[in-house]
């Protein structure tokens, strides 16, 4: 396929706000794919593979400049100037290119497709010596054959800011409306399930294109490929779980700490976090437990990983065990300072089997059955099964006792639903002031913080609209010195090291930051306030940990805020 025709897609797409209109140009442009062509649909998503694999483009703007200027024959500055005025990488090189194009009169060869995502595909595969050189001359190479809309879209690709507002869900609902004529609502269910189980929407589409429900039943769990995890809702108290679950239930610690998703096949382990991120050469302890501790030839287990201390034997909090997801080097040392208990918490394969239709009880009793629970290693979530609201209570005030977030309440007959927040399973924690948010902007600080950011502006997701609101301002909890010695927290360079690559927009000290690192804080108070989009405002944000191992699109949101905000102000009003 040319790639002019996918550019003309997403201009099209792009062109309507509307989004039954988008399913609608969407579902017209599926039924014409060719099977030779599937992966365009990757492109469409902004992506080059599929969800589940771990390989991302990340290319930085400086790249991409220079990308720009030597295919364009621009001077680097003059090409910054552009950004800075357009604001727009994407715009800029469509503007450079198009230049370039009436100079020379050179009509361009045809781009496609495969071609660009070729292309792509080798710059993260890119290590060593030369890299940078290798990667812009790959860029160049597409940009100098590409038209100026191209350019255009190459760029926004490069830098995962495509900005046609295509969402996974946009795909789900254009295939049902594509390739199945009855219960919509259904197909959109299966397919669904289908994107959840595979994290592959070039298998789903092939699935989908076969135009029967039950050939969507077909897409089965792979070892080895991450799957997403069950996720909970949440409950104001022990009563209202009780009657969202059912009695009895299975009530269980929820740990602080954070979601490992482990695969065994044969002698191979594979750890992922609910990022879909493997995370297997970060534990290597928790390798030798799995292979020590749990039976079986093949399974998929889901757990939390939870820091303690290894003299008091006391658990710690997220905060203290986050480095370990994302540190590549000093792994021995990590492991003896920071070491991490398993706390097994179901199964969603066994020996050849998906489990993920069976009850939950069925699947809590195998796990008992398969992991000999080795404390301070590997165990199984502790668990109580009861009606009792007075027991479950105990329950939620010993788990608080060590240090745990609270309990989650989990209906003991329910299935596994990956990527779902399901009603049968709610968690319980004190009435905290804490939100996970996303930083979408930052400033330069002055005097001796001056060349790095010093305050950070935060956001949650609007759900209705996917976009970023918002809602606060932070610059405390950020350490003034670097955090390499005690491992704990971040310092403002480190912050700011990690965010520069991320800047979209430069004007005076202020920066805008594309939404993708994700921060747990604390605040005192939600106001209502004129003074952010999303309509309030934090009082005393402070930050407490970095979250690697959740995406923008696990951050709270409005919803979230606003009920927070309902909270409060009835606790204002009873004291
Ligand atoms: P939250 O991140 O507040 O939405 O809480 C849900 C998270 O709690 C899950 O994604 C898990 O990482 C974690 N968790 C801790 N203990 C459990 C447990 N026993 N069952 C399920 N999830 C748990």
């Amino acid at each position: 396929m040319k790639y002019s025709k996918l550019c003309e897609l997403y201009d099209n797409i792009s062109g309507t706000p509307k989004r039954l209109e988008k399913t609608d140009i969407l579902a017209k442009f599926l039924k014409e794919l060719a099977d030779s062509d599937k992966e365009a649909l990757y492109l469409l998503l902004g992506e080059i593979y599929a969800d589940y694999d771990e390989k991302r483009i990340g290319i930085s703007n400086q790249l991409v400049i220079k990308a720009i200027a030597k295919s364009t024959g621009t001077p680097n500055e003059k090409v910054v100037h552009e950004w800075k005025v357009i604001g727009d990488l994407g715009k800029v090189a469509e503007k450079l290119v198009s230049k370039k194009k009436q100079s020379t009169l050179s009509s361009h060869s045809e781009v496609t497709v495969q071609k660009v995502l070729e292309n792509l595909r080798k710059l993260p595969d890119l290590e060593g010596k030369g890299t940078v050189e290798k990667k812009i001359s790959l860029i160049t190479e597409l940009l100098s054959s590409a038209s100026p809309k191209e350019a255009l879209y190459i760029i926004r690709t490069l830098l995962s800011d495509l900005r046609i507002g295509i969402k996974e869900s946009t795909i789900r609902d254009a295939l049902a409306k594509a390739f199945f004529k009855e219960s919509k609502k259904d197909a959109i269910r299966e397919i669904q399930d289908a994107i959840d189980k595979s994290n592959d929407i070039v298998e789903v589409f092939e699935m989908t294109k076969k135009g029967k429900l039950k050939d969507l039943k077909k897409v089965h769990l792979e070892i080895g490929k991450p799957i997403k995890v069950m996720l909970a809702q949440k409950a104001k108290n022990i009563k209202e779980a009780f009657e969202a679950v059912g009695k009895p239930c299975a009530i269980e610690y929820k740990y602080d700490g954070f979601r490992m998703l482990i695969h065994k096949k044969g002698n191979e382990v594979i750890l992922f976090t609910r990022r879909l991120e493997n995370v297997t050469k970060q534990f290597p302890e928790v390798i030798d437990y799995v292979k020590k501790y749990a039976r079986g030839d093949s399974f998929i287990l889901d757990s939390e990983a939870v820091g303690f201390n290894r003299q008091t034997k006391q658990y710690t909090s997220f905060q203290n065990i986050s480095q370990r997801i994302r540190r590549k080097y000093d792994i021995e040392k990590l492991q003896d300072e920071l070491p991490v208990e398993v706390n097994v918490f179901d199964i969603l394969y066994y020996n050849g089997e998906a489990l993920l239709d069976k009850p939950f009880k069925e699947r809590t009793e195998l796990i008992r059955k398969i992991v000999k629970s080795s404390p301070y290693k590997i165990i199984h979530a502790k668990q109580i099964i009861t009606s009792d609201e007075k027991k479950a209570n105990e329950f939620y005030k010993q788990a608080l006792k060590d240090n745990q977030e609270g309990v989650m309440f989990k209906n003991l007959t329910a299935i596994y639903q990956p990527g779902k927040r399901v009603g049968h399973m709610l968690k319980i924690k004190p009435e905290g002031r804490d939100l996970d948010l996303v930083i979408t902007g930052a400033e330069y600080g002055t005097g001796k913080r001056s060349g790095w950011f010093s305050s950070f502006i935060l956001s949650c997701k609007d759900e209705k609209t996917g976009k970023y609101l918002e809602i606060g301002k932070m610059g405390t909890g950020v350490k003034e010195k670097s955090t390499a010695q005690s491992g704990i927290g971040i310092s403002f360079n480190e912050l700011t090291e990690k965010l520069k690559p991320l800047i979209t927009k430069e004007s005076g000290k202020t920066v805008e930051i594309k939404p993708k690192i994700v921060v747990a804080i604390t605040y005192q108070e939600i106001q209502p306030s004129p003074n952010y989009n999303s309509g309030f405002a934090l009082r005393f944000p402070r930050f407490t940990a970095l979250r690697p191992d959740k995406s923008p699109s696990d951050a709270n949101t409005l919803d979230n805020v606003k009920k927070d905000f309902g909270r409060q102000k009835r606790n204002w009003r009873y004291g």
